[in-house]
């Protein structure tokens, strides 16, 4: 029987966080062909397809035509076994898609060439700094018109404090694409329109020093490559595997997703360069995988309802050791008792297939009556540790919840604490008051729908949710801080999380400074620790 560790050792589970439409959803599907999984791309995950298949379990998704869940995807190629993690964007964009970053060992950025870093990336970007994971990048539409590449490179060393070391540099862009340099090999890998990417195509490469090149890239484009090789050579950061491992330097690819180009190239220095699944803190120490042969696995996110007539749930999980049987018993730490994880499940795209095993590095979704929170640790180790837990993200969006029938006081709370524990949205209250004056947060403003949705529909309860104005929530890092004696703003409001730690909110940044100078050796943060 073949070792556990082999099959942990040739996983590569990664996230792929791009702002919407920079090509996100095309390069998955381009990954999906190379791994044989799809016969040919736009078949499975194409725009157009996803808006069709929605899913039954909820109204929202069904009038909205969106996905609330985000999929995980698993193929094998090169004898890797690839598990893509989806961060949902768009509307549905909400603390799912950061703590889908939780579950993942490195990720993978999207960048449209003409835009260069944008909102959504800055955002996620930091969830996966917090974590020191390895961060790819890959610079899209390089068949459009793109910006100049030096400061492309520039955005994202500014933008997000990381050094880039390109791994092959794109010569022209829009009409002008000729394709990319291989730095390494110092070969020309020549553009060419795979039938419009929908086919695996033949890549071309050829010396940039060969009469081939000089037939295809023009004197004036020759000059200019040979120009920016040079300052390159001199100017960028040197590849370093170490200072990858750590994700402090980003290798940046360029290429063009629609067309099929310069995908492969890309998934396979990808795919040496990352990481198989990493070892996780835990409270008795790290648990390495390659070590650890029991089964291990924390819980990242629950989703509620995918079956109305049950009000069942589904918690998602991430194996971090050992292997996974259907049906198997195993120990969760923080009910305090052996569960059996029954209906284990994989998505692949918008279908859901039943498994029978899975390994450290897997994502599989089992069915929870109920019992799971968010940030949980399932194990069969007898040393019974736990996992360390995963952070709350900031919410940026906030409102006053008015309970429409005072008389149904029950059902709310307990509807709207279900709903936060689940992870969907986070509760606050006004500081020194009880549970009268709930404030909502959220990450993305479809949780508002989401939740006055649910309320009314599994809990009977009708609320009105009046929009406040702040936009930045800060957690105190201070021990015991004397909360009377802090000197706010006058638009800052002081409010307390459901375990009692005060919390800030802010209207913009310029308070959070002004806050911060006023207040000696106040420290704020961003997460809440769990
Ligand atoms: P997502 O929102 O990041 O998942 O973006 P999509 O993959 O849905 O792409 C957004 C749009 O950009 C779609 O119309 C794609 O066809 C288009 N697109 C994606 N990659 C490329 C590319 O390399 N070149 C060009 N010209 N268009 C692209």
């Amino acid at each position: 029987m073949a070792d556990f560790r082999d099959e942990i050792r040739k996983r590569r589970t990664f996230a792929i966080i791009s702002h919407p439409d920079a090509g996100k959803t095309t390069l998955t599907e381009k990954f999906l062909l190379y791994g044989g999984a799809i016969n040919q791309a736009g078949s499975v995950k194409g725009k157009a397809t996803a808006k069709h298949a929605v899913s039954d379990w909820m109204e929202i998704e069904k009038e909205r035509g969106i996905s609330v869940t985000s999929s995980v995807l698993q193929f094998e190629y090169d004898g890797y076994c690839i598990n893509i993690l989806d961060t949902p964007g768009h509307q549905d964009f909400s603390e799912d898609t950061y703590r889908t970053l939780m579950a993942a060992d490195s990720a993978v950025m999207v960048i449209d060439g003409s835009k260069g870093v944008e909102a959504q990336t800055r955002k996620l970007f930091k969830v996966c700094v917090m974590r020191h994971i390895p961060i790819f990048t890959f610079i899209n539409k390089m068949d459009r018109e793109a910006m100049d590449t030096f400061e492309l490179l520039d955005d994202i060393e500014k933008e997000l404090g990381i050094a880039t070391c390109p791994v092959n540099w794109p010569i022209g862009s829009g009409k002008e694409f000729r394709g990319v340099y291989d730095r390494d090999t110092k070969e020309l890998e020549l553009f060419s329109d795979t039938k419009k990417g929908t086919t695996v195509g033949a890549v071309k490469k050829v010396p940039l020093h060969s009469e081939e090149a000089r037939g295809v890239v023009t004197e004036e484009q020759y000059q200019k490559l040979e120009e920016e090789i040079e300052l390159l050579d001199g100017a960028s950061a040197e590849f370093d595997q170490e200072l990858v491992d750590k994700g402090e330097l980003s290798p940046v690819f360029f290429g063009s997703a629609l067309t099929n180009f310069g995908v492969e190239t890309f998934l396979q220095h990808f795919l040496k360069m990352t990481t198989s699944p990493l070892p996780r803190n835990s409270d008795k120490g790290e648990i390495d995988p390659m070590k650890e042969k029991d089964f291990s696995a924390f819980v990242f996110k629950i989703q509620a309802n995918m079956n109305k007539a049950h009000r069942d749930r589904i918690a998602f999980m991430r194996i971090c050791s050992g292997e996974f049987d259907a049906g198997m018993d195993v120990f969760h730490i923080q009910g305090g008792k052996k569960v059996r994880l029954s209906q284990p499940q994989q998505l692949m795209a918008s279908e859901r297939k039943m498994i029978e095993k899975a390994y450290g590095g897997d994502i599989i979704g089992v069915f929870d009556p109920g019992i799971f929170s968010i940030g949980d640790t399932l194990t069969n180790s007898p040393d019974k540790f736990v996992y360390e837990g995963i952070p709350t993200f900031a919410p940026e969006h906030f409102a006053r919840v008015r309970q429409m029938d005072t008389m149904k006081r029950k059902q709310f709370i307990k509807g709207i604490n279900q709903i936060a524990q689940e992870g969907a949205i986070q509760i606050f209250q006004e500081f020194n008051t009880g549970m009268e004056e709930i404030i909502v947060g959220v990450v993305g403003v479809l949780q508002f729908d989401v939740l006055k949705y649910r309320l009314e529909n599994e809990y009977n309860v009708e609320i009105r949710l009046e929009p406040l104005p702040y936009e930045h929530i800060r957690w105190i890092e201070n021990e015991e801080p004397d909360m009377d004696k802090l000197i706010g703003t006058s638009d800052m409001k002081k409010i307390k999380d459901l375990r009692d730690r005060p919390l800030l909110l802010f209207i913009n940044e310029w308070s959070i400074r002004m806050v911060l100078q006023r207040n000696e050796g106040l420290e704020l943060s961003e997460f809440g620790r769990s």
